[in-house]
């Protein structure tokens, strides 16, 4: 309806499972059944040693924050300021996601601060994993 809308991932076979995760309140990664390794982004092969003998798995939610960066100018279902943010799952794999639940500032925005999943849902395929301060 807005003509400002955020711009959504597709969902591919490849990455279906991560969304119907989020549809259900979980960040599903990825395990190599072989060598053990966990990733992210989805995908079909282990990206440590190419076995294909992968199992996915709902990773815990805790997470901290890695870095980011604080957006001043307007982007499309973003208000600014907005931070772009590299948070790092306790299971190991980081991914992009923005921070809600507190203010848009470095002081606000601390370095290795615990998170917590704060799940947003954006249309009826694409629930988005973003980030909010950890409770207690
Ligand atoms: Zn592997």
């Amino acid at each position: 309806m807005s003509e400002s809308k955020r711009p959504l991932p597709v969902p591919t076979p490849e990455t279906k499972h991560f969304w119907e995760g989020t549809q259900q309140g979980e960040i599903r990664l990825q395990r190599c059944d072989d060598c053990a390794k966990v990733y992210f982004p989805p995908r079909p092969f282990c990206p440590a040693c190419a076995s294909r003998k992968v199992s996915v798995f709902a990773a815990s939610g805790r997470a901290r924050l890695f870095s980011y960066v604080i957006h001043h100018r307007p982007a499309p279902g973003f208000t600014p300021p907005y931070a772009i943010a590299v948070v790092e799952l306790a299971e190991g794999p980081r991914l992009m996601t923005n921070i809600t639940g507190c203010e848009q500032t470095p002081e606000a925005l601390v370095l290795d601060m615990p998170l917590e999943p704060d799940f947003a849902k954006f249309s009826d395929d694409i629930t988005l994993p973003l980030f909010r301060p950890a409770k207690g």
